[in-house]
């Protein structure tokens, strides 16, 4: 049967189809086709709206981004021999990584990329400690890396007068 009719035959299947049943979780009068199966085979629904059920879902799973760092963290820390005191409530995730801002950050299930959430520690050798932290993306947090911000901003300086120099000796064409 194609995918369309049997959609269609599966709802037709789900009892009392035209009565509304209250969600559970928003209290709204919904019919029943918009309720996630709890069974399929017993035509059974859940008690909470798909809609619902939805929002519930990019919550638990945004709550796991953040238990996944805050695990990862602790186990760093203890490796490292770095303090700790992080809470779940501490790791907060930005949609844009704060330094290099139009990269737009992800949860990348597997291998790190440049755009997946890194739990940076400002100060590295303080530790994960409240206020030493925030999320940036694996590109900074890798380019980053334990450096400075003093070898930072001494590196970037030199490059740019190097550039500079590059231009101004006509060695660079620029349109
Ligand atoms: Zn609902």
């Amino acid at each position: 049967m194609p995918f369309k009719e049997r959609t269609k035959a599966l709802k037709s299947n789900i009892p009392d189809f035209g009565k509304p049943k209250a969600c559970s979780h928003c209290g709204k009068l919904k019919p029943l086709n918009q309720y996630p199966w709890l069974n399929e085979k017993d035509k059974k629904v859940k008690a909470c709206c798909k809609e619902c059920q939805k929002k519930k879902d990019l919550e638990y799973k945004s709550k796991n981004i953040e238990r996944g760092i805050l695990n990862h963290a602790r186990r760093r820390a203890k490796r490292m021999g770095l303090p700790f005191d992080l809470k779940l409530e501490d790791i907060i995730l930005p949609i844009y990584c704060p330094d290099l801002p139009w990269i737009k950050l992800k949860r990348n299930s597997g291998t790190l990329h440049d755009d997946s959430y890194s739990l940076d520690r400002i100060i590295p050798w303080l530790g994960y400690v409240k206020g030493n932290i925030r999320i940036i993306s694996w590109r900074a947090n890798r380019l980053k890396g334990s450096w400075s911000v003093y070898e930072l901003e001494l590196i970037a300086k030199n490059n740019r007068v190097e550039i500079n120099r590059i231009i101004n000796e006509g060695l660079l064409m620029v349109a």
